[in-house]
């Protein structure tokens, strides 16, 4: 509607608009429940239904197998970065870290606590623009998993395929909270998939953990009971009173692409709209740059430069009055950034790519 934005903030960030609608439709009572999902028992038989359609809507999305757990949890990817090596490690086992970001090497630094994690490749010398060639990395044979970032938020790198781990259990664990659900995954690769939901599926407040049930059980003695994957899959994520408007937003999100055609037509989609704006820097005669590496760019995260990096305030706010707002590059980077998540429509790259070549125009 006219009085939205288009918002290219990466996290919390855009959400479908009819799933707004749908949710503001049913806010008040909810299904005739005389009652909003906000004041719900999370034990009641109505949200009970809602949880379960979610998971169950999301195995179906990427066709999860079925000895894996679905789970929806608190903290953020960040509890993650320490949950993760807690469930899946001994402190003095070692385990590998792919480095492609700052989120990965937030993961890495946190690990350190927990484990012996080791960086077997990282992009920090290059500002992260790149991702290893799969053949040379030297894996550590004991270690107990391998740890990607999926797609870096910040610096806009992401993975097109995934390296086979070659220790003992050939365990890939992927941070996917930034192109979660941005096109189809083969689940099975993975021993477990983590990713906070704000950005392609509902509002901040939910983590949602994918893990290959042969996986849990094992956690250090010392793991916080929150942290235990084992405790919220005996539960189904319901060991503790659960973030239930968020998951009963994250179902609408979860319908919603189910609508749309499923991860595929979803990807086509997000294909596109990235493609119309790398083109546009590409095409720009470097007046925009974008510092990534052609092969590995994000189709959900742009960050771009201008040649003359003293028009990019100036970028910024005349893009915010005609509505194109949160472009501003993540402040550890600078320049811009465009994250163009699922609920991104397609009118909104094109007016934002509209309004690169006019600012060029003018400004070149
Ligand atoms: N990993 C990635 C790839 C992220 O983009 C973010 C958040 N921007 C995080 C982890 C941290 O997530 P949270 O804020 O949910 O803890």
């Amino acid at each position: 509607s006219t009085d939205r934005v288009f918002n290219f903030a990466a996290g919390p960030a855009i959400l479908p608009e009819n799933v707004l609608l749908k949710a503001q439709s049913e806010l008040y009572n909810w299904h005739g429940s005389g009652m909003s999902v906000m004041e719900m028992s999370h034990r009641g038989k109505e949200f009970l239904s809602i949880i379960q359609k979610a998971e169950s809507d999301l195995r179906t999305l990427l066709n999860i197998p079925e000895n894996y757990y679905v789970l929806f949890l608190q903290g953020g990817a960040t509890t993650q970065f320490a949950a993760v090596p807690l469930n899946l490690c001994n402190p003095d086992e070692p385990v590998d870290y792919i480095v492609t970001g700052s989120w990965g090497d937030k993961a890495f630094k946190e690990a350190s606590k927990y484990c012996k994690p080791k960086t077997i490749w990282s992009g920090k010398s290059e500002k992260y623009v790149n991702i290893p060639s799969f053949g040379a990395l030297e894996q550590t044979p004991e270690a107990k998993y391998l740890h990607i970032c999926a797609n870096e938020t910040i610096h806009g790198v992401e993975f097109k395929d995934y390296p086979v781990p070659t220790n003992g259990n050939s365990l890939l664990v992927a941070d996917m909270s930034s192109n979660f659900c941005s096109k189809p995954v083969d689940v099975s690769k993975f021993g477990l998939i983590y990713a906070g939901a704000q950005k392609n599926v509902g509002p901040s407040g939910v983590t949602i953990v994918i893990i290959r049930s042969d996986l849990i059980g094992n956690a250090q003695p010392n793991t916080p009971v929150m942290l235990d994957y084992k405790i919220h899959a005996e539960n189904n994520s319901l060991y503790n009173t659960p973030p239930c408007f968020g998951i009963y937003m994250c179902g609408l999100v979860f319908e919603d692409l189910i609508a749309q055609g499923g991860l595929s037509e979803v990807e086509k989609k997000n294909v596109k709209k990235a493609q119309i704006l790398y083109d546009t820097i590409n095409g720009s005669k470097g007046f925009f740059r974008c510092p990534v590496e052609t092969s590995v760019r994000s189709l959900m995260n742009v960050p771009f430069t201008l040649a003359k990096p003293e028009l990019e305030a100036e970028f910024v706010k005349e893009a915010a009055k005609e509505k194109m707002v949160q472009l501003k590059g993540h402040r550890s980077v600078g320049g811009m950034r465009a994250s163009i998540y699922n609920a991104m429509p397609l009118a909104g790259v094109e007016k934002l790519v509209a309004f690169m070549k006019d600012f060029q125009a003018r400004h070149d």
